[in-house]
């Protein structure tokens, strides 16, 4: 693991899926209300790596949304986002437990864990299906085709719908995922687990 949090963040989390956890709702276009000024018609910007808002001037990264949102320093939002997000990158020191968005208490129990740790779980396996298919494109017709890459070819749409219905579903939708696949999440944590053990990203350091 590297000592990284802010870059290892980046890295793990699409800032979109970000964002949306932490209550946005995103338009196709990539635009939300600005929460750190009053509007009513989108003008705050969801980039790929950034953030900036056209009406007030906010910029910033995963770790600044956090920071300023949540009147934390940059430390604190990281540990916070990791916290969140299930990340595992604050080696247990956490400065701000806050509870996630998703978790309310008068719901049943074991939909609402399943819930949570399935949003984790797909975040974080997105954004690396999103990496492997940059990192593993065939760079011409007769290279052979990485499995890695495959994967992300085959996982990724399914991945990204499912993540979508329980971030931005209603509870009738998250509930049918629930009663439909609730093994796809638990599958997809075990392929993570089973990654981490031969590290994710080894190629990239090996090449
Ligand atoms: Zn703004």
């Amino acid at each position: 693991m590297t000592s990284n949090i802010f870059q290892d963040i980046k890295d793990r989390v699409d800032l979109k899926d970000l964002v949306r956890y932490y209550g946005l709702e995103v338009d196709r276009g990539g635009f939300a209300c600005c929460p750190f000024h009053n509007e009513r018609h989108p003008s705050f910007k969801v980039y790929e790596d950034h953030y900036h808002c056209f009406g007030c001037g906010e910029h910033g990264d995963h770790v600044d949304f956090v920071q300023k949102l949540y009147g934390l320093t940059n430390i604190e939002a990281a540990k916070k986002i990791s916290h969140d997000l299930g990340l595992g990158l604050d080696n247990g020191e956490l400065a701000i437990p806050v509870k996630s968005r998703i978790l309310k208490p008068q719901k049943d129990e074991a939909f609402l864990l399943w819930l949570d740790e399935s949003v984790h779980t797909l975040i974080e396996y997105k954004k690396l299906l999103q990496y492997w298919e940059k990192i593993y494109n065939p760079r011409s017709p007769i290279d052979k085709v990485n499995d890695r890459y495959l994967e992300s070819i085959n996982k990724r749409g399914y991945t990204e719908y499912y993540l979508d219905k329980l971030l931005y579903g209603n509870e009738y939708e998250q509930r049918q995922c629930y009663e439909i696949d609730r093994d796809y999440p638990l599958r997809i944590k075990k392929r993570l687990d089973e990654l981490d053990a031969v590290s994710r990203k080894a190629p990239k350091h090996a090449k």
